[in-house]
């Protein structure tokens, strides 16, 4: 298995480590030619989402990934990578993100809180949005202060907050678990 990580802003090395430090192997996407080698699952990291949606879209890339991640291409999206999933953005996610969401002075807090078939995980946000909305379709995992800091539809997994920069290895390995078996055969992307 190798998972493609979105390397074009924002947080994406500490990604590769975690997954490295689990037995994964990954690679970075920066342009189309890296895109066409994701086939098993996809890290949308954390960072500025509008920089982010920006630069996808000069580099071509805003369809295909809306579209892999339609025909189910396990994707993991934190924190901007959240809000780029969302229905005002990618709209590949039956959810709506709420952009900056605790405020400047608040915008960065550590907290442990429970994660819906994993327990009690450690949290840190970054000026991090939250789930202001969901469809029945979406499964919430997460909630902090009485809002959805983590959910789930289909082969879709979000978190508000950044995993990647703590030392609990649980949440990468459940989307490891929801990458098994999954392979994306669309056309660009079926060459070996
Ligand atoms: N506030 C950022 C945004 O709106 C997200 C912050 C982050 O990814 N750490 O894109």
């Amino acid at each position: 298995m190798r998972i493609a990580i979105l390397a074009l802003q924002g947080a994406f090395a500490e990604h590769r480590q975690m997954l490295s430090r689990i037995g994964i192997d990954s690679f970075f996407v920066r342009n189309a030619a890296d895109w066409q080698q994701t086939k098993d699952g996809l890290i949308i990291p954390g960072g500025e989402s509008t920089a982010m949606m920006r630069i996808i879209s000069d580099e071509g890339l805003s369809q295909p990934i809306r579209e892999a991640i339609t025909h189910g291409l396990p994707t993991f999206g934190t924190c901007a990578g959240l809000i780029m999933l969302d229905r005002v953005h990618l709209n590949t996610m039956n959810i709506l993100a709420k952009r900056n969401a605790y405020g400047r002075q608040l915008g960065s807090f550590r907290t442990i809180a429970e994660f819906k078939e994993i327990g009690r995980v450690p949290m840190t946000f970054i000026r991090a949005p939250f789930v202001a909305e969901t469809d029945t379709d979406v499964e919430i995992l997460a909630e902090v202060d009485g809002r959805i800091v983590a959910a789930r539809q289909g082969k879709q997994l979000v978190t508000a907050f950044h995993p990647e920069l703590d030392e609990d290895e649980r949440i990468h390995r459940l989307f490891i678990d929801m990458c098994r078996a999954f392979k994306y055969e669309s056309n660009h992307a079926s060459t070996s």
